[in-house]
């Protein structure tokens, strides 16, 4: 059997979440209103209106350029790009051609660079509904003159894997720097998968557009599909036919939508209504854009390295949920604080996040974490106590529940219910006595050698003290009688 290489490259559409749309100051929130009702003559197309650039998603797209380690151009314009379609009534889309705003910069997707063709700004169309039933189409215009930003990659891709990471750090990092929401079941990001399959000799194949794909599973699974069908092609002799096609949902396939015989002409040229952009100037000062925030990527090695979260999946919590790292982050300064004691981080940090992970994240069951009554300050007493050994696990774990459904503070919950530790050496004394009289078999087999009975002597104070006694005193005290 021959091998072949998967080759993929994206181009993926992200809305920006400026206040106004791209060209006309109606408010850039299409989804909020009913049909039609963000909408302006501007928008509309209508003859004799004229754009007026939003500086807001300029920035926002030379902030993604930045932080995606583009090259940012001196001088850049928008062009017209002519098509006709119902939900476009200019007749042709404000885009970029010749000279985006960003190119030549890359993404790291685990140990891979892969790189990044270009980013440019364009407007988004109206939306087509279909209606089925009434055999009807009605088009809505909110969504006409949204901000857009496209970005292609190079064929860097190599897998179905490689490219939901893509789409899923990119998401992240439009996120991270508040340019976009980006939720793809919403349509703010869409992705496109271009795939090809490279034979062992090196060439290149002919590639295939999916389109649509709204789901970071979808593009998985299209992307899968896709490799497995070509190569299926190509073993049977055929040639792969260059050409778009559209992804089935519920028969999880795709499926050809048209033909690319030619590449679509459309006549791009300089938009005679907008001025050319000097990024060096005022307003933009491309030199001058800050970043402004902690990537992703930063985030995750910070986490390790800090407070010594090593397994990928949770600190992948924390990256995707911002406010689970904010309440860690402040817990631990606050439990750093009262023992005063900044070496302890690793430590401090290990209890907090077990027991985050093991035991909040969980009751919680998919809440929010700022809407649990153990707020940071509280966690962070909690996380004190158990650092300085004053509870052990198992109460720990007794204490976390009440806390969580009373609210109440962990000191004042092990009083309520007479949780606190036994240090008395007597009380454990006695215990250790009663354990002793009752476990004559045991203390035998002790006797004659096999020490592993130890443990479990301990576990019987343990348990007879309701996890109460500390198990080093146990053990010492223990020992010392048994001897
Ligand atoms: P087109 O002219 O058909 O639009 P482009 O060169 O603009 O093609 O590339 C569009 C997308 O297709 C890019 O993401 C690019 O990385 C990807 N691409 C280009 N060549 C191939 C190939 N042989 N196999 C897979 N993807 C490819
Ligand atoms: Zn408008
Ligand atoms: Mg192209």
């Amino acid at each position: 059997m021959k091998k072949y290489t998967p080759v993929i490259g994206l181009e993926i559409h992200a809305q920006l979440k400026t206040k106004s749309k791209m060209f006309c100051s109606c408010p850039n929130n299409a989804e909020a209103g009913s049909p039609n009702t963000y909408i302006c003559p501007v928008c509309l197309g209508h003859p004799g209106t004229f754009p007026v650039i939003n500086k807001e998603a300029v920035i926002s797209v030379l902030k993604a350029g930045k932080a995606l380690n583009c090259s940012l151009r001196d001088e850049s314009r928008f062009d017209r790009k002519n098509y006709f379609y119902p939900d476009l009534p200019k007749g042709y889309q404000i885009s970029q051609d010749e000279k985006p705003f960003c190119y030549d910069g890359y993404l790291e997707v685990g140990d891979r660079k892969i790189r990044i063709n270009r980013i440019h700004l364009e407007e988004d169309t109206g939306r087509i509904v279909h209606n089925e039933k009434e055999k009807e189409s009605l088009i809505d215009f909110n969504r006409s003159g949204v901000p857009l930003m496209e970005l292609v990659t190079e064929p860097d891709i190599r897998s179905a894997e490689e490219a939901r990471g893509f789409a899923k750090e990119l998401q992240l990092i439009l996120r991270y720097l508040g340019v976009s929401e980006a939720n793809m079941n919403q349509g703010q990001m869409r992705v496109e998968v271009n795939i090809s399959l490279c034979k062992e000799n090196g060439e290149f194949g002919t590639k295939v557009e999916i389109k649509n794909l709204n789901s970071f599973r979808t593009v998985y699974n299209a992307t899968e599909y896709e490799i497995k069908r070509q190569r299926e092609v190509l073993e049977r002799g055929e040639l792969v036919v260059q050409e778009t096609r559209g992804w089935h949902d519920q028969r999880e396939e795709t499926f050809s939508q048209r033909a690319k015989e030619n590449a679509h002409d459309y006549r791009y040229f300089p938009e005679p209504d907008l001025p050319p952009l000097f990024l060096n100037e005022s307003p933009f000062k491309k030199d001058g854009i800050e970043i402004g925030v902690e990537l992703p990527k930063e985030k995750r090695n910070r986490f390790k390295e800090e407070y010594g979260v090593d397994k990928e999946n949770e600190i992948e919590v924390f990256i995707d949920n911002r406010e689970v790292a904010d309440y860690f982050e402040e817990t631990v300064q606050l439990a750093l604080k009262k023992i005063n004691k900044n070496e302890a981080k690793k430590e401090v940090g290990k209890i907090a996040k077990n027991y985050l992970f093991s035991e909040v994240l969980g009751m919680l069951n998919g809440g929010l974490v700022n809407e649990t009554k153990i707020n940071p300050l509280k966690f962070a007493d909690f996380v004190v106590l158990v650092y300085n050994k004053k509870i052990s696990s198992k109460i720990a774990k007794i204490v976390i529940k009440e806390m969580f459904e009373s609210g109440k503070d962990a000191s004042v919950v092990i009083q309520e219910k007479g949780l606190s530790e036994i240090s008395d050496e007597g009380e454990i004394e006695k215990v250790v006595d009663e354990v002793i009289t009752e476990s004559q078999p045991a203390i035998k087999e002790y006797k004659e050698g096999k020490i592993e009975v130890l443990q479990f002597l301990i576990g019987k104070v343990m348990a007879k003290t309701k996890g109460k006694a500390s198990p080093d005193q146990a053990n010492k005290i223990l020992k010392q009688k048994l001897n």
